[in-house]
């Protein structure tokens, strides 16, 4: 086993082992392995330990063992963050904390529609959970077999029902925080409404890890949909695909649950990836996949959407559409969708661009990065697809496997943010900044935002040891 421990730490490190039991201590390289990189593979980083608590109390534990040592923190959930921020630094002198263990559904109150989770839930478990409850849990996304509840709360997830329910923070009502003196805030509060001062779970909310240990949550859950529609939908540019999402608001209202659109090489890069047959829609430059779905089993839903759409192909909106005939086919629309992001993966090296603009410069925003990569590398080929219901678009970009290419890259991000700005809009959308976006987040976030969240991480993080070097810089950089 390499030896990583310096004096100081190896005494915590025994008297944790002690407290916590051996199993929940992992030194040896191949125990950590998991650990220590993202799931791209694209940051990697050592550790002092891997530990993995399973209770609070162990939690507060660790956390007061570390406060004031200089042994830094990293919180983990299920290490499916695109941004790097659970991945330690490559130091070896910092923690990994995981929550894997801590993973009990607490409580589930049908009346109340909330439940209470531990971290270390699977965000397929609480769905999973709700629904034998009768109830929906709509947070969903494609590494949802993955993503656990400290996880997708840290990085505020999104996911493909925010036009409808909202992102990860619409969906909590409390939480359960670990402060880093290892003090427990007791915030497991159900309340609809509650105005006695600062709303503290938004800190914490969002933060990537670096203001404190998230160990449980209160979400709300909703009625469970009894019927829904997916259908495929083909358009000639963004913009047609734009009124094509304004015609399904306008006429279908809050039954609309998704509207994810897709480029034709994501498309078909995806299906590749999944050996399907090539082509649902042959010519779609784009293509939107569409959710309908209501609580209500009463509604001829299937008609609904089929008005819509013969009304966007009678106003020349769109050009074509597949609609699902039953669940499995529903299922396999939705399997491209969840499919890009591996697909990529198994593609090669790519800058990824996790961007949000105003619902209506979507068109407009394409247009100008497409131009300006087009000018300045013909040759690259974008991936551009996403949440067009909340403005998110994932946009990237695969990149050449030379020597060149990290240079490329960096040049590519300002290329893109800087576009991203000037049509006033946001760098990360819903993967967070972890340790990918810090020195673009300082270049384009203006000097007071960014004072407000140093003076922030300095109010609860008084001795810098909560994941340091994640949405901001560290200290020493
Ligand atoms: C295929 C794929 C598709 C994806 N699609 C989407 C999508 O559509 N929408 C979307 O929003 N995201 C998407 N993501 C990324 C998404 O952010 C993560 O999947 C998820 O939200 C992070 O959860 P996790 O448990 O894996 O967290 P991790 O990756 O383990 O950690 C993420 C961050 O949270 C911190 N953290 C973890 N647990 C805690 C805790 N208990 N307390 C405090 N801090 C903690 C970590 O330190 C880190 O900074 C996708 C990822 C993949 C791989």
């Amino acid at each position: 086993m390499e030896t990583l421990i310096k004096p100081a730490s190896g005494a915590m490190i025994e008297s944790l082992q002690r407290t916590l039991g051996a199993d929940a201590v992992l030194l040896a390289a191949q125990d950590q392995q998991r650990y220590l990189t993202d799931w791209r593979g694209q940051f990697q980083g050592k550790a002092l330990a891997v530990l993995r608590p399973s209770s609070v109390d162990q939690v507060a534990g660790i956390m007061r063992a570390c406060h004031g040592s200089g042994v830094q923190v990293v919180p983990q959930g299920g290490n499916s963050g695109l941004a790097g921020g659970a991945t330690p630094s490559a130091s070896g002198e910092q923690l990994v904390l995981s929550l894997e263990r801590m993973n009990r559904v607490r409580l589930i109150d049908p009346i109340d529609d909330s439940m209470i989770v531990e971290a270390g839930c699977i965000l397929q478990q609480v769905q999973e959970q709700a629904a034998e409850a009768g109830k929906y849990f709509p947070l969903s996304f494609g590494a949802e077999g993955s993503a656990q509840v400290g996880g997708f709360l840290s990085t505020n997830a999104g996911g493909t029902a925010v036009i409808r329910y909202g992102n990860a923070r619409a969906l909590t009502l409390g939480l359960e925080v670990v402060l880093p003196d290892g003090a427990i805030w007791h915030g497991l509060k159900r309340l609809r409404k509650d105005n006695t001062g600062y709303d503290l779970k938004q800190l914490f909310i969002g933060a990537e890890g670096t203001l404190g240990i998230i160990t449980a949550a209160a979400l709300r859950l909703y009625p469970r949909a009894r019927q829904s529609c997916v259908a495929l939908v083909a358009f000639g540019s963004p913009r047609q695909a734009q009124k094509g999402l304004a015609r399904f608001k306008d006429e279908l209202g809050e039954f609309l649950s998704a509207y994810e659109l897709i480029s034709q090489p994501a498309l078909s890069l995806a299906q590749s990836h999944l050996h399907m047959a090539p082509a649902l829609l042959p010519d779609a430059p784009w293509v939107a996949l569409v959710q309908v779905a209501t609580a209500n089993s009463s509604l001829a839903l299937g008609e609904l959407v089929e008005n819509v759409l013969a009304s966007c192909f009678d106003d020349g909106i769109a050009a074509d559409a597949v609609v699902a005939t039953n669940e499995r086919q529903a299922a396999a629309f939705w399997r491209i969708r969840e499919s890009i992001t591996a697909a990529e993966r198994a593609a090669g090296k790519s800058v990824k661009h996790d961007v949000s603009v105003p619902i209506g410069a979507i068109p407009g925003f394409l247009d100008a990065v497409q131009q300006a990569v087009g000018e300045a590398h013909p040759e690259l080929r974008i991936i551009a697809f996403g949440h067009m219901g909340d403005g998110n678009i994932h946009l990237n970009i695969l990149l050449p496997a030379d020597a060149g290419a990290q240079h490329l890259a960096a040049a590519l991000n300002t290329l893109v943010h800087d576009i991203v700005t000037s049509f006033e809009g946001s760098i990360s959308a819903e993967h967070g900044i972890g340790q990918y976006r810090v020195s673009e987040l300082i270049r384009l976030k203006s000097p007071t935002e960014i004072a407000l969240m140093q003076k922030i991480k300095q109010a609860l993080d008084t001795t810098g040891q909560m994941n340091p070097g994640k949405v901001l810089p560290a200290p020493r950089d």
